[in-house]
């Protein structure tokens, strides 16, 4: 018999579903009852489910994992990875790094089954009960609350990159700052992200949760734990949901660094055999990287600073040092901006 109080209820019309079905084995308290004649959701008892306590996902679309999906998203294995994907949300609110409902968290459960959270939903306060199971189609299979509708871009990350356990999405200010910029924070400045995370790759923008937008993902994602998507936020993963975390954490703060050490005059950056020392040590932990490749001298041709300025719009010349960048520096553009914006100025202050 499964127990459906007011707080079950509250939460169920919070995902704007218009019907609740269940069946004897549930049991609805008075309290959920009002609940659900407030907010004008019917009632509709099922005696024929199977399973107990059917209750649709926001939309009216039923769950429809099978026997053994309800078992394992029931499993001893499941209930830690829903704990863990809860306090990681706690810690990317805390953080700062998602605005409302924004952002979303996922992981392996089984083959062809992941868990992801919830749509709708502060990442700060959801509760285990609130997560969702669905397959590499985001086929909700269990979970009373609709999944993400951003759950394509992680799937593209699971279905290029086998050793992917968990995805993190986040819109953290700092390296969303480079998102809206349509920039890659350069290389060769911290040795924290050039082992852990490596460089971050940019896609550009396609609509959340879109087809498109999974492709951009599925393409860069084996060599790159972290990408910035254009004009919206950061995708990472990793070997474990704190993992995932670890790369949005690491990225958000190169990217703050980066944007701090702005206002500061000159700048260094790791020397060639400093970045082929760092490459090494990155290979021996056993994590993917684009530049395995390179030469110590390929590895330095970078100025990060140039590249920063020049693409910020300072004087400073630019070398674009990544391919995959859709910004190159436009000097003779950027100059005739300059020229443009200074004429309305003397324009608006001669009036
Ligand atoms: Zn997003």
């Amino acid at each position: 018999m499964k127990l459906f109080a007011q707080k079950e209820a509250e939460a169920f019309v919070k995902t704007g579903a218009k019907e609740f079905r269940y069946n004897r084995d549930t049991r609805l308290t008075p309290g959920a009852k009002d609940i659900f004649t407030e907010a004008d959701v019917k009632l509709v008892f099922d005696e024929g489910a199977a399973a107990p306590a059917a209750a649709p996902v926001s939309g009216g679309a039923a769950s429809s994992g099978t026997p053994d999906d309800e078992k394992l998203w029931n499993s001893a294995e499941a209930t830690k990875l829903k704990q863990q994907i809860c306090d990681i949300g706690r810690r990317i609110w805390m953080r700062e790094y998602c605005d409302g409902n924004g952002g979303n968290i996922s992981c392996r459960l089984g083959a062809d089954r992941y868990i992801c959270t919830p749509t709708g939903v502060s990442k700060g306060f959801m509760t285990p009960d609130m997560l969702c199971m669905v397959d590499g189609n985001g086929k909700q299979l269990a979970g009373t609350w609709k999944r993400t509708s951003e759950f394509l871009s992680h799937a593209a990350i699971y279905k290029s990159t086998p050793e992917a356990f968990s995805v993190c999405h986040a819109h953290p200010c700092y390296a969303g700052a480079f998102a809206v910029k349509g920039m890659q924070p350069p290389p060769r400045l911290i040795p924290e992200l050039e082992v852990f995370v490596g460089t971050v790759a940019y896609a550009p923008y396609m609509t959340p949760g879109s087809p498109e937008m999974a492709d951009e993902i599925f393409k860069r994602a084996p060599k790159h734990q972290s990408i910035i998507m254009g004009n919206h936020g950061v995708i990472t993963w990793g070997k474990s949901v704190e993992d995932a975390y670890f790369k949005m954490e690491i990225t958000d703060a190169y990217c703050r660094t980066i944007i701090h050490a702005q206002s500061l005059p000159g700048g260094t950056a790791i020397p060639a055999d400093g970045m082929s020392d760092l490459m090494k040590i990155k290979q021996s932990i056993g994590l993917p990287d684009d530049r395995y490749d390179l030469k110590p001298a390929q590895l330095a041709e970078v100025d990060p600073w140039a590249e920063v300025c020049g693409q910020h719009g300072c004087s400073s010349p630019v070398t674009p040092w990544n391919p995959q960048s859709n910004v190159e520096a436009a000097p003779a553009e950027m100059e005739a901006l300059v020229q443009k914006l200074t004429d309305e100025i003397v324009k608006n202050l001669s009036k």
